[in-house]
């Protein structure tokens, strides 16, 4: 009995395994596509100051609305744009985008907000990155330092020398960077000090965990960006209890489901920038 159920298993098993890899080849050939027919979108998350309240920047997410498949999470299709190299050009579109869309808002009389483009690795490998860079801020008006990108400490570790290279271009073009998903990592804390970062952006595991626990883990992550001259941004701020310790804490600034969730551009414009006069 015992054979025959195990035989049973791996016989389940087999079909799942194929349905998973067919699926990914599929949205794989259908990420070719998507750029072109327009499938896929950013949306703003609103970035506060914690001390004012006041709404100083947006995170741009990518969203991929599939035909058949509905919205598709970057979880997701991110990995499959990695492997097959895809990103390079994905990643091109959504740095352009984005600064367009926060120098759009600045037309309609929006204040000057930053806007934080996530980065992948198989990006800083590109030799002409930099270049696309400072096309995408020529192109748009939008100025380098309210241009934000964000690093994992994996990114950093994969190649650490071509990530400072990548870090030391950008910061002399005064594009800003953050490590995002901060202490989630393995990135060593010798070289923090040799990053050319501005700001760490706590993981939102440990946000969560406020204010019962994860004090020890943030207070500490305060004091080291403190020390090396870094702003903090707290992510996955739910609820208010978390907001009321971070800014105690003396935390920069808050993102998350309780300030604002993630938006198409025109809901962001409607919520949040008021037309002038
Ligand atoms: P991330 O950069 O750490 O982005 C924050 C993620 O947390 C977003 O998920 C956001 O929707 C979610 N989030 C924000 N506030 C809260 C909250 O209060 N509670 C909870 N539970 N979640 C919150 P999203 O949009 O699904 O993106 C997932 C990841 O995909 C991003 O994590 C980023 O690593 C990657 N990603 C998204 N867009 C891009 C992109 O354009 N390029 C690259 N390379 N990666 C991207
Ligand atoms: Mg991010
Ligand atoms: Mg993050
Ligand atoms: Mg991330």
């Amino acid at each position: 009995h015992a054979k025959h159920g195990g035989r049973n298993r791996l016989a389940e098993f087999v079909p799942a395994m194929t349905a998973a890899t067919q699926r990914r080849v599929a949205l794989e050939r259908e990420l070719r596509q998507a750029i072109a027919e327009q499938q896929l979108a950013l949306h703003y998350q609103p970035q506060f100051d914690c001390a004012s309240g006041a709404l100083v920047g947006v995170e741009a997410l990518l969203r991929w609305r599939h035909p058949e498949h509905g919205l598709i999470s970057p979880a997701e299709f991110i990995p499959i744009a990695e492997d097959s190299g895809l990103i390079v050009q994905l990643g091109g579109w959504v740095l352009h985008r984005a600064c367009q869309d926060v120098m759009a808002w600045d037309r309609a009389g929006a204040p000057a907000l930053t806007v934080a483009v996530n980065m992948s690795a198989r990006q800083l490998r590109e030799p002409g990155f930099i270049d696309d860079v400072m096309r995408a801020l020529a192109l748009s008006g939008l100025a380098p330092e309210r241009l934000e990108l964000e690093l994992t400490e994996s990114v950093l570790m994969e190649d650490v020398a071509g990530a400072v290279a990548f870090m030391q271009a950008a910061r002399a073009l005064g594009v800003r960077l953050s490590i995002d998903d901060f202490g989630t990592g393995y990135s060593s804390l010798a070289y923090l000090q040799n990053f050319p970062i501005n700001q760490l952006k706590v993981d939102r595991s440990f946000v969560q965990l406020l204010p019962q626990r994860g004090e020890t883990v943030i207070h500490a992550i305060l004091a080291l960006a403190h020390g090396f001259g870094l702003s903090v941004v707290a992510e996955g701020v739910e609820d208010q209890r978390q907001l009321d310790w971070l800014r105690a804490a003396g935390c920069e600034m808050v993102q998350g489901f309780l300030l604002g969730k993630p938006m198409p551009p025109q809901d962001f414009a409607a919520r949040y920038l008021s037309p002038v006069g």
